[in-house]
């Protein structure tokens, strides 16, 4: 039996969106050297959202400028002090934290229990994290006086557009860094309501900047030569790009690319509790999650079982209005990547593998893809192998751990893994053998700040979260 569901929608009248924003430099809202300006919309309606700034080189520089003005004072405050001002903007965002939910729901399509109960929570205990790092630099095993990088330049996609702005701006700042940071063109605002609690809390000028454009305005910056350091999330294709820009120069590097992680269920597994993970490893936020876990690997006595769960337990997922509080599924981001996964999903079905869909309907307007599960998938198939980023799991299987291991290391990436057993020395074995940043054993897609996170192989390199994540901001 399966419930019905009465709609709850979150109320939209929490958030305040201007119809034009401006870039911020130097602490000040302005328009872009060119006048130039782009829409962003509602991935759920299509609904055009606002009209915003488009930096062009000559912002850029305008605001590459600031930071490195903005650097001598900031770098030279005690770390106390700066703690003080991420504490602020720490308990800020918490204060605004259902306001900040609702945009980035609005602006990135993501369900709002994901805002609300995930990127929230998470961004504010990112800031409280590196705050309580700012005054213990020399105690963090990188030298009796560390010492910060200049001015870092920093680009992020638009999956987790405010998570991804704290994972790069909190430790930039904590270690006397001062920022440029672009977001994604199809999810702008929630850095540009950062940028105004950035005011709220006094944050001196020019410490934090946010350009918002396309791909050009992330290439001038990252190649900027008053540029330090550059810290890049988004594609293996762009980040390859950006490698190739920034070698020769003495800019420090960080690169948190894409991934295509193995979720490993061995037949002694707690199959329903397995399935959740497996629901929420591909299905959280659409599946556009660099560390989902996009290839499930099944022991082959289990796979009925398993996947006849799967289907049951998928089909009663929800899918529509992202403001709704029971929905699990919302908008894909934008048409450019409905158009990626409805294609790669194709090409699934032409070569073979075995596709089935949960029944769903899908609203009329918007981006939409029903979650979709390929069954009878080989390694050599495009979906076993490229990163869709989106709602679509491939199913293999294995029989022995060995067969595991080197199927789930059997892919170009390497950035997350699961593994699910009941027992305690199997999930020791296998972890150690996997070639991946992150090992999550009997749960999945788990964050703390205080835990670090990035890739190996083409997932990129350098480690952002944790102790270690203060390595990449400091001249070290
Ligand atoms: P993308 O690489 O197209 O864009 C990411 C950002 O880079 C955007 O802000 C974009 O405007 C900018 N950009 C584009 N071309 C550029 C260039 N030539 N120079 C500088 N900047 C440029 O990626 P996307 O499609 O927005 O994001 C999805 C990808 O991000 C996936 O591959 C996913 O796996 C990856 N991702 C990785 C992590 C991680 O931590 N490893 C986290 C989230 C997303």
């Amino acid at each position: 039996m399966t419930f019905e569901y009465a709609p709850a929608p979150e109320s939209r009248s929490v958030v305040d969106i201007a119809p034009s924003y401006g870039l911020f430099i130097d602490g000040e809202f302005t328009d872009a050297a060119d006048g130039r300006v782009f829409k962003t919309v509602s991935p759920s309606t299509e609904e055009v959202l606002s009209e915003v700034a488009r930096a062009g080189e000559a912002d850029v520089d305008r605001a590459v400028a600031a930071a490195r003005r903005a650097f001598a004072s900031w770098s030279a405050l005690p770390g106390s002090e700066r703690a003080k001002y991420l504490f602020r903007i720490a308990r800020i965002v918490q204060e605004r934290s259902r306001e900040l939910a609702v945009l980035e729901t609005l602006d990135n399509g993501k369900p709002i229990k994901e805002t609300r109960d995930t990127d929230l929570p998470l961004v504010a205990a990112h800031f409280f994290y590196y705050a309580g790092w700012a005054d213990k630099l020399e105690h963090a095993g990188f030298g009796s006086s560390p010492k910060p990088l200049g001015v870092a330049a920093q680009v992020i996609p638009w999956n987790f557009p405010l998570l991804m702005l704290a994972w790069k701006i909190a430790p930039a700042l904590a270690t006397g860094n001062t920022v440029v940071l672009k977001p994604a063109e199809t999810t702008p605002l929630s850095a540009l309501f950062f940028a105004d609690v950035c005011r709220q809390a006094g944050l001196p000028k020019g410490v934090v900047n946010i350009l918002p454009g396309y791909g050009e305005t992330g290439a001038a910056l990252v190649a900027h030569p008053d540029v330090n350091k550059v810290a890049f999330t988004g594609s293996t294709g762009v980040g390859k790009e950006i490698a190739r820009t920034v070698a020769g120069t003495r800019k420090k590097l960080t690169l948190e690319l894409g991934g295509k992680g193995a979720n490993i269920v061995f037949d002694d597994a707690p199959v329903d509790q397995a399935v959740e993970g497996i629901v929420s490893g591909i299905f959280f936020n659409q599946g556009q999650v660099c560390c989902a876990g996009s290839r499930l690997l099944v022991q082959e006595s289990v796979h009925d079982e398993v996947l006849d769960a799967l289907k049951r337990r998928i089909s009663t997922l929800r899918l529509g209005d992202p403001l709704d509080k029971n929905t699990d599924i919302g908008a894909i981001n934008s048409a450019e990547q409905l158009a990626r996964i409805t294609s790669l999903a194709d090409q699934g079905e032409a070569e073979g593998a075995e596709r089935w869909t949960a029944p769903c309907e899908l609203p009329s307007s918007g981006y939409w893809f029903a979650p979709t599960v390929f069954s009878g998938v080989t390694q050599a198939h495009t979906v076993a192998r490229d990163e869709i980023f989106g709602p679509v799991l491939s199913v293999l299987t294995f029989r022995t751990p060995d067969e595991a291991v080197a199927k789930a290391n059997n892919t170009a990436y390497g950035l997350s893994a699961g593994i699910w057993t009941d027992k305690g020395s199997r999930i020791l074995a296998v972890a150690n053998k996997l070639r991946a940043g992150v090992v999550w054993s009997n749960t999945f897609n788990k964050f703390d700040p205080t835990s670090p996170f990035g890739g190996y192989k083409e997932s990129g390199y350098g480690r952002e979260g944790g102790r270690h994540g203060l390595e990449a901001y400091l001249d070290v």
